[in-house]
């Protein structure tokens, strides 16, 4: 299987290693169609974007190169972070207008919003310690994640259930009912065999996506393309794959 372009990349502007060029290049040199860069949101701890604006900057610089790479196209999104049991992002309305799509992922190293927030990621560090907070977690996980879908147009939520465990039934509902594309991050090899087939039955539509944070893996795929053929996945569930 074959994909047409690759949408979740990071850059300097947040953890990423590489420029907006030296991104672009690569994804060219892959045969990319499409390259978007997704940063980190601004309260990712120590990787987010210094501020939110910080989007417009990349914007106005992937407009700046895209005129020297008219075969690939460049598309600006950001991975927000949910930071509350309401489902709220840390990008606001207002710069989220001005991308082209929005991705929204569950990290543990965030700084949450409100004091249910605070608790919420304590107990998903406190719960290696106390496993009897498993399960709440686990539910409270999936409430963030369902609501920032209902919340918000997200074109796809990132490595769903990756360091912060989440009922993958509920959230696949949440993306049925909401359009919202389930991610196939092949740079962390996640979600597994196991749990690809059972999203898969759920019906949900998948996006296969390198999370590269350096050129080389830019439009590094092949995990993606192992394990929804292998799952039986057809190409018109996977909004990246190339069907012609
Ligand atoms: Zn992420
Ligand atoms: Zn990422």
């Amino acid at each position: 299987m074959e994909f047409k372009g690759d949408y979740h990349t990071h850059t300097l502007y947040s953890d990423g290693r590489a420029s907006l060029e030296e991104m672009i290049i690569a994804a060219k040199a892959q045969g990319l169609q499409e390259l978007g860069i997704a940063d980190h949101g601004p309260r990712n701890i120590g990787t987010g974007v210094k501020n939110e604006s910080i989007f417009l900057e990349i914007k106005e610089g992937l407009n700046k190169l895209q005129v020297n790479f008219p075969s690939l196209q460049l598309k600006v999104g950001a991975e927000a972070d949910v930071l509350n049991l309401t489902g709220e992002l840390d990008i606001s309305k207002k710069v989220i207008k001005e991308l082209d799509y929005l991705l929204a992922g569950l990290h543990p190293y965030i700084i949450p919003q409100g004091l249910q927030g605070v608790d919420w990621i304590l107990e998903n560090q406190i719960m290696k310690v106390f496993p009897a907070l498993k399960e709440r977690v686990k539910t409270n996980n999936t409430k963030a994640l369902v609501e920032a879908i209902h919340n918000y147009d997200l074109w796809a939520i990132t490595h769903p259930g990756l360091k912060m465990d989440v009922d993958a039934y509920e959230v696949a509902r949440a993306c049925i009912r909401c359009d919202t594309l389930w991610e196939i991050n092949a740079g962390h090899k996640f979600p597994s065999y196991e749990k690809v087939q059972e999203v898969a039955g759920y019906g949900v539509d998948f996006i296969v996506n390198s999370d590269a944070h350096f050129p080389e893996s830019v439009g590094c795929l092949e995990y993606g393309s192992w394990v929804l053929e292998k799952v039986g996945v057809p190409p018109e569930k996977i909004k990246n794959a190339k069907v012609d």
